[in-house]
């Protein structure tokens, strides 16, 4: 545990895939400590936590949960267990959690998803398969307490950050943005477009980035990497490399119609394993989705397969 601008502490959890960590925040709050996120529900977590916990001085009242991504909810019911603080998750992330963690037939869902843009079978079964492996690490805590941006949660304020999950909230106050996977340092966050997601994640991201500038926190304590010293500056960065992208997919387009997987190979290379595959296909979408509400590439349906072109 270590303790950082305006007592806030950063405890710091394992991940068996990259980055290789998670950060989760302790917030000093009005009555109490707010955890921000749990990291991964690995077999030992509750233990890992509980020896964490006891460094600290008075209890945690809040555990606040920024996304339903595994590394930040994964340990959410082991938290509420260990401390009895009420678990606290934004309306849409928790409908989203519940369609997908929650969601036996999910993984159907998935295989029909990546259908539909193009995978061969074989392959389809490889992307999917890939992402069952998380599913025993993940003990989401079911009926939270549900809340929308703007509302506060002990004097820290919710900000609304779509893009790498829709229902993503940050938090802030005294010019300190507990970023999440919103703004990272070093890696750029992923944004894609997923079976159920909103029709343009990455239309929402840019919002979001254009928000961060506007509120222009003096620092932001991210869910990986180190703290960002300027927010808004990571910000216009990654506009700027979302800029270069759209312009590459662009690019990639031309009379004939493809779909997102066959893009996928022009934009991210040949050589990807399956889950940077899963990805590189997701993200190829919510590009080139956002250049059709741009009014630069245009969706075609036929046969159950989504394809596109230039406009
Ligand atoms: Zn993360």
């Amino acid at each position: 545990m270590e303790e950082l601008v305006g007592g806030i502490r950063r405890v710091t959890m394992p991940l068996p895939t990259r980055p290789g960590h998670v950060h989760a925040y302790l917030l000093p709050g009005d009555s109490g400590w707010t955890l921000v996120d749990t990291g991964i529900g690995l077999p030992d977590a509750k233990e890992t936590w509980a020896a964490e916990l006891e460094q600290l001085e008075g209890g945690v009242v809040t555990v606040f949960i920024t996304h339903f991504h595994p590394d930040h909810i994964g340990a959410a019911a082991d938290l509420h267990e260990l401390t009895g603080a009420p678990v606290v998750e934004g309306a849409l992330d928790y409908a989203q959690c519940e369609l997908v963690w929650g969601n036996p037939l999910w993984s159907e869902r998935l295989v029909e998803w990546f259908r539909q843009h193009g995978a061969p079978d074989d392959v389809t079964a490889e992307l999917v398969g890939q992402s069952s492996v998380y599913r025993p690490f993940i003990r989401y805590q079911r009926d939270p307490i549900l809340v929308e941006a703007g509302e506060h949660v002990d004097g820290w304020e919710l900000v609304a950050a779509p893009g790498h999950a829709d229902g993503q909230l940050c938090l802030i106050r005294d010019g300190v943005l507990i970023a999440a996977d919103h703004l990272l340092g070093r890696i750029t966050p992923t944004v894609g477009l997923w079976p159920a997601s909103r029709p343009d994640p990455l239309g929402d991201y840019l919002g979001a980035l254009d928000r961060t500038i506007e509120l222009d926190p003096e620092i932001a304590l991210p869910g990986h990497g180190d703290p960002i010293a300027d927010p808004a500056g990571r910000a216009r960065e990654l506009k700027e490399h979302h800029r270069v992208r759209l312009g590459e997919t662009v690019a990639a387009l031309d009379g004939e119609p493809k779909t997102g997987y066959v893009l996928s190979f022009a934009l991210f290379g040949t050589d990807l394993p399956p889950a940077g595959r899963r990805f590189a296909v997701a993200e190829t979408l919510s590009h080139l989705e956002r250049l059709v509400h741009e009014g630069a590439a245009t969706r075609f349906e036929a046969d159950g397969v989504v394809t596109y072109t230039a406009a």
